[in-house]
């Protein structure tokens, strides 16, 4: 029997080291480098101020803990990793610190499975060691949720895949030295056996970046850092087409699975750091003579927030020991990841409302960050599949658990039930006559 809550202490030893380190070193590059692209672009300053912190990150032997041994990393299981990237989530900066950014975690595993061994020297290191960004294209403007609808082509001519099409918020395209991008390599059967994934290298005649996307209203016009892509007659070596033809899903999973847990994870510590808010100021502020802690609207906001933040983790963390358990994203652990998926923005949004709403005019303001972190909730309700999508896969796995009753009542019809179970245990009442 083993079904424990407990960390070693070891590895809580190393928790406590990344949760100091996080906030007294990482944290304040929040405040000073606020670019979009800051975090992961390696020509923005921040990726200079980062540099001393990689070092000792690489020293303390945490530095991309996902990958395993063969690669550099340290080969975490999930859990592990959960439990790391819910201190990583209270910043921005967390991921690309420790070498575990979204999306250069997933596109390194790629190539570390499909890529050549030309790739692999070429690309793979320098993403692993931090030293080059990368970019995950595969939605379109017309089509995100529904791989079906996908028009961005590549057809086979020699040695050379012709690339045509658009493609649409490719994060960090612009400053990418390569990109994997989902094509369309065969339109006559359907999507998932006809979609490849290719690797297109920066600059590569043929690829304009049309404009660049921001999330948020406070961007300047045009300094986001979501690529607007066409491909026009775009060619690249045969040799860039990663896995086998047709299987681009099944090369993308190979990221997308670990990606969507991750990003669970660190809205654990978003949410907790928002809870650390609400709670401070509800033992500092005074009205109608009584702390805000005193009164029981603001208790019911902290139980509220508490349960959900502490249901939301147990289920991170059990999906996360899932993985490990099955070492494979099978049915049962796809379903957990989808709930989470599914339950993400609701729990941040119930949460950091609150914290804001507690703080009054102050929670609102440019003063402290919840406005920063409630601007970033819609988009983990779209980003890798939206909500409803990711409900549906929930919902038609658990009902692959269940059939329909045999007959026109129900099995849990209770006159059925009870004469059946007056059959069993009827015999006593009539004893007590
Ligand atoms: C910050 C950010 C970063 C991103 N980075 C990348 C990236 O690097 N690479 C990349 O390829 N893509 C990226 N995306 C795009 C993302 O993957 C898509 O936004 C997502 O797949 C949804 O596609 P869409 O935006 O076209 O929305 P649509 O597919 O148009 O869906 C819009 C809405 O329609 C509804 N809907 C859709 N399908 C269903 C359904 N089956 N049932 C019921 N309702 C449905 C939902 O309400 C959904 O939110 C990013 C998005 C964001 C916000």
């Amino acid at each position: 029997m083993s079904w424990s809550f407990e960390t070693d202490p070891d590895f809580q030893e190393r928790l406590d080291w990344i949760d100091t380190f996080t906030r007294e070193e990482i944290e304040p590059l929040d405040l000073v480098f606020r670019g979009p692209g800051d975090p992961w672009d390696p020509e923005s300053p921040a990726a200079k101020a980062m540099e001393p912190l990689k070092k000792i990150v690489k020293e303390k032997r945490l530095w991309a803990c996902h990958i395993g041994p063969e690669l550099g990393g340290e080969g975490y299981g999930q859990v592990k990793l959960g439990l790391m990237n819910e201190i990583l989530g209270r910043s921005r900066f967390g991921p690309s610190v420790f070498g575990c950014q979204a999306p250069d975690s997933g596109n390194a595993e790629i190539l570390a499975h499909f890529g050549t061994p030309e790739q692999k020297a070429k690309y793979l290191q320098p993403l692993l060691d931090g030293k080059i960004a990368s970019c995950y294209s595969m939605t379109e403007p017309q089509a995100g949720a529904d791989p079906a609808e996908f028009t961005c082509t590549a057809v086979r001519d020699g040695d050379e895949w012709v690339i045509n099409g658009e493609k649409w918020f490719a994060s960090h395209a612009r400053f990418s030295e390569f990109l994997l991008v989902m094509v369309v390599t065969n339109p006559h059967v359907p999507i998932h056996e006809g979609a490849s994934i290719i690797l297109v290298e920066k600059g590569t005649p043929g690829m304009e970046i049309l404009r660049n996307s921001a999330v948020g209203p406070y961007v300047e016009q045009g300094d986001g850092v979501h690529g607007y892509i066409r491909f026009s007659d775009c060619r690249v070596p045969a040799e860039n087409l990663l896995g086998e033809e047709g299987k681009g899903f099944l090369v993308a999973q190979t990221r997308l699975g670990g990606g969507r847990v991750h990003h669970a994870m660190r809205s654990v510590g978003k949410l907790k750091k928002a809870m650390d808010m609400m709670c401070e100021r509800a033992l500092s502020r005074t009205t109608k003579g009584e702390l805000l802690s005193q009164k029981q609207f603001t208790q019911e906001k902290i139980a509220d927030s508490y349960t959900q933040i502490m249901q939301y983790r147990l289920h991170v963390l059990y999906t996360a020991w899932l993985i490990d358990k099955h070492k494979e994203y099978n049915r049962e652990v796809r379903k957990e990841i989808a709930a989470i998926k599914a339950a993400t923005p609701r729990v941040l949004q119930d949460v950091v409302y609150r914290a804001m709403h507690l703080h009054g005019s102050l929670g609102m303001s440019d003063e402290i960050p919840l406005m920063y972190m409630w601007a970033d909730i819609p988009e983990l309700g779209v980003v890798d599949g939206p909500t409803e999508v990711h409900k549906v896969t929930v919902a038609r796995t658990v009902l692959r658990d269940y059939e329909a009753a045999p007959g026109l009542f129900p099995t849990y019809h209770t006159p059925t039930q009870r004469a059946k179970a007056l059959e069993k245990y009827g015999h006593y009442l009539q004893e007590n006559d």
